[in-house]
């Protein structure tokens, strides 16, 4: 039977983007559609203007720092209109971008919901396409538990275009990636910021050391933590600010603007996966084998919507090596093993491979070696923020099975690190690399003495 479409994705983010992009240069026809904005949540909502938020946020530090190197700034001021304004029209131009990627590779774009009608046919805006391969790659989104007044906040969605000024106070709700970063914007940009958490600290399934530094920095830094607190409701008058927020304790505190980020669930309903005989797993994301195909046949899943690694890097990974596989005849399976990752926090956290904690679980004896210094930059200036590294040794077979960073540019350097650790290398090889000096990267090649006791707060690992 002839098909109008040999490939047709629906969800044009980074994952749907980059599987649709291949499968055409293999001499597939694919159509794709997308119900919001070509480019997904990291080009639109995500990664991409949050990483632009959190440099024009860091400028407080820099007038902060800066007198102490000579520098004269008189009266400093923020426009929040002209960030945010400036932040969007980037990300007009990088969803222009995406559409002419597109374009170029020859995928029809159909703006509208996508729809399963059957296995093989989907339904955009009215308009119905018949296809032999249907890949889903409709991401995720936020949720805010049903907590009485949740209705008067907001998630990440809504905090690229919140109205100008931004408001004095912000609470916001939840301990992982997203709450921590826009815990350090809102507080760069001279917000009073509650970071509400539901346990003792930050960024759970991080090591246990680095998330003790991390949140101990960001109290550090003017945030206020309210550790071991669960709202219980959140009450306005008028659905005006300010807002109080009672805890499950009794407490009470009021706020400005509440924010939850308390997690993000995969957008599979209303879009007939059932009907195709498309399986979701416990949390209701679409279930999917290691080829990323669901339980049916001709149909796959990629990014978020599997709730695999929810970072738009591994989306990417999983469409390329879907379109290689399905239309290239070059089979290849995502490797999901020592995927990299960052919070842009302030100070932010890199990591790649495992943790202290899963080293222990699942390796034999090891070998930890960890640096906290004050970074030289902060030598002058006086700033109190320390950088902490470690590293984490397999003793039987020298490997470096972990690294962690807390501190400034930690990203950038995981990144070249995390090259080192998928390569295996040993921890000789690491020492027998040249340092750059001065820098902090340094660090990771000149550790030279193991720790001998536990880390302090492993006691504490959940
Ligand atoms: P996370 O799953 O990272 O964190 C959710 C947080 O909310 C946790 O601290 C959790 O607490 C807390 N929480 C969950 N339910 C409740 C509740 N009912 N009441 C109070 N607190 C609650 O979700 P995010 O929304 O921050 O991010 C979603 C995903 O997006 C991440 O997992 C990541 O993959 C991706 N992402 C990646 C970024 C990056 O790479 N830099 C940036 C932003 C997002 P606890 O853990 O204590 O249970």
């Amino acid at each position: 039977m002839a098909y109008d479409y040999d490939l047709f994705v629906i969800g044009a983010g980074s994952g749907g983007v980059r599987a649709s992009r291949i499968a055409a240069g293999h001499g597939a026809r694919v159509g794709i559609c997308e119900d919001y904005r070509v480019g997904g949540t990291c080009v639109i909502r995500g990664c991409v203007p949050k990483k632009l938020l959190v440099y024009g946020s860091k400028f407080a530090h820099e007038f902060e720092d800066a007198p102490a190197y000579g520098w004269s700034t008189g009266p400093v001021t923020h426009s929040w209109a002209t960030l945010r304004d400036n932040v969007q029209k980037e990300v007009d131009r990088l969803n222009g971008t995406y559409v002419r990627l597109l374009e170029s590779a020859g995928v029809r774009l159909q703006m509208g919901r996508g729809r399963l009608l059957d296995r093989h046919t989907v339904e955009v805006g009215g308009e119905t396409f018949t296809t032999d391969k249907i890949l889903v790659a409709t991401g995720g989104r936020p949720e805010i538990p049903p907590v009485p007044g949740h209705q008067f906040a907001i998630t990440s969605n809504e905090a690229f275009h919140l109205p100008d000024p931004l408001p004095r106070r912000i609470a916001i709700i939840g301990g992982g990636y997203i709450a921590v970063e826009f815990a350090g914007i809102f507080n760069g940009l001279g917000c009073e910021v509650d970071l509400v958490l539901r346990r003792d600290r930050v960024l759970r399934g991080f090591d246990e050391e680095c998330r003790t530094v991390v949140h101990e920095a960001l109290a550090q830094g003017g945030i206020r933590m309210r550790t071991e607190t669960q709202i219980a409701r959140i009450e306005a008058t008028e659905g005006k600010p300010p807002f109080r927020l009672h805890t499950q304790s009794g407490g009470m505190f009021e706020t400005d603007l509440v924010m939850y980020a308390t997690g993000r669930v995969a957008n599979t309903a209303g879009i007939g996966l059932e009907k195709a005989g498309v399986q979701l797993d416990k949390a209701g994301a679409v279930a999917v084998d290691e080829w990323s195909r669901s339980t049916a046949e001709n149909i796959w899943a990629v990014g978020d919507v599997t709730d695999r690694i929810n970072l738009t890097p591994v989306a990417i990974m999983e469409g390329h090596c879907f379109a290689d596989s399905v239309f290239g005849k070059k089979p290849r399976k995502p490797d999901h093993r020592n995927v990299p990752s960052a919070v842009f926090c302030q100070p932010e956290l890199a990591t790649v491979g495992l943790t202290e904690e899963e080293a222990t679980r699942t390796l034999g004896e090891l070998r930890v070696f960890t640096a906290a210094f004050r970074p030289m930059k902060y030598t002058v200036s006086g700033r109190q923020q320390r950088t902490f590294m470690k590293l984490i040794v397999e003793a039987a077979t020298d490997k470096v099975v972990g690294v962690h960073m807390v501190g400034d540019d930690a990203a950038e350097l995981i990144q070249g690190l995390a090259v080192a650790v998928k390569a295996g290398a040993t921890k000789a090889q690491f020492d027998a690399t040249v340092g750059i000096h001065p820098t902090a990267g340094e660090e990771f090649v000149t550790m030279r003495s193991a720790r001998a006791e536990p880390a302090p707060r492993q006691a504490a690992a959940e």
